[in-house]
Formats: structure tokens, sequence, C-alpha cells
């Protein structure tokens, strides 16, 4: 399949991230102080690169657990199924669970990972994503910490892809297809 011609506009620097992922991580330490260890859910694939930088800055004792939801494609049903392809390999019981989204955006896909874990009673559940984009909620959720609020734009890089491609980039930027970008000057 051949991919429409697009570039990429950067929309949150790597710099801008790293210090919001600092103040991030203050906030969280603080509010898991009484707690010994805690255990970071990611949420495959997204979540990644933005889970190994949040990890590096909290300084506690943290177990990293991962957990794969069903993503699925541009459809605008309000009520989808959400599928659990990758389930976590240690019990969560009694224990300060942290969930790492990358992106909220209809907020199906957190509300339905929360509905899951909260089943398993852990002590504590809190969940951060490093995007939301409010404009696009169905559900009624935030996280309890965000790293920024964005547009209704299609995102990709610092762990997030289009098509797989472009997980490797250091920043966030949106993806603006060459036939949609407006002509210089335009037409008198
Ligand atoms: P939700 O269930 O909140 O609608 O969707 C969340 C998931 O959709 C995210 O974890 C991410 O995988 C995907 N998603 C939402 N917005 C974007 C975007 O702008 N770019 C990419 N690559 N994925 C997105």
């Amino acid at each position: 399949m051949t991919q429409r011609p697009y570039h990429i506009e950067t929309m949150i620097s790597a710099k801008a991230i790293a210090a919001r992922i600092e103040d991030l991580a203050k906030e969280i330490r603080q509010a898991y102080r009484d707690t010994d260890k805690i255990v970071v859910v990611g949420l495959l694939r997204g979540s990644f690169v933005f889970i190994a930088d949040l990890v590096r800055e909290l300084e506690m004792n943290v177990e990293v657990d991962f957990l794969e939801a069903s993503s699925y494609g541009s459809g605008t049903e309000s009520s989808r199924e959400v599928k659990i392809l990758k389930d976590l390999r240690g019990p969560i019981e009694g224990r300060d669970v942290l969930v790492v989204e990358d992106i909220v955006d209809t907020g199906h896909t957190l509300s339905a990972v929360l509905k899951l874990l909260q089943s398993r009673n852990p002590r504590k559940l809190e969940t951060i994503a490093l995007l939301d984009k409010p404009a696009r909620r169905e559900v009624d959720l935030k996280a309890t910490w965000t790293g920024f609020e964005i547009p209704d734009a299609f995102v990709v890089g610092y762990g997030i892809d289009f098509a797989q491609a472009n997980r490797n980039l250091p920043f966030i930027g949106s993806v603006v297809f060459d036939d949609e970008v407006p002509e210089a000057g335009g037409k008198a």
C-alpha cells in the first residue's frame, strides 16, 4: 500500500517534554510518598519512550509492567470494545499502581483498562497521560496527571507511530499531508 506523502511539524520539542517530565515526576513522588514501591503499568506500544524517561526521574522504588490493549482505526463509533492483547505479568492486588498512557483521545482505551485493573483491587490506581486531546473525548475521564493538552491533530514521535513509523522521533510532531498544505501565497 502506498503512503500519501506527508511531513511532520514539531508540536512539542524534546526539551519541553523533558522539562515537563521532571515536574510531573516530582508531583508523582509526592502523591506516592507513603508508598514503598509503585508498579508502573505502561500501555504498549505508544508509551514505551515516555515510561523510560518518566521512571528515570522517579526517585523511588519502581516496578515496571506492560499491558497492551487493542487499538483501532479512525472510526468514530462512540462505543468501542477494547481488547486486551497482552496482560500484565504480575498481580496488582493491594499494590500502588500508576498507569502510563501516551494519548487520551476518546478515552475508551484508558477507561476500559482502568475498569479491568480496578477489578483486581489495587491499593491505589492513578494515571498519567503524556498527551490529552480533550476536544475528542467521548468518555468522561481525565488522567490524574497530564503532560500536555493538545488540539485535535494526529501526532507522532516520542514512541507514538504512524503506520509503525516515526516512533523514534525525539519530539512530538503533527502529521501534515502534503496535498492538504495550503499553497504559499495562494491565488490572487
Ligand atoms: P482513545 O481510546 O482515548 O480514543 O485512544 C487512545 C489511543 O489511540 C492512544 O493510546 C493511541 O494509541 C491512539 N491515538 C490517539 N490519538 C492518536 C494520535 O494522534 N496519533 C497516534 N499515533 N495514535 C493516537
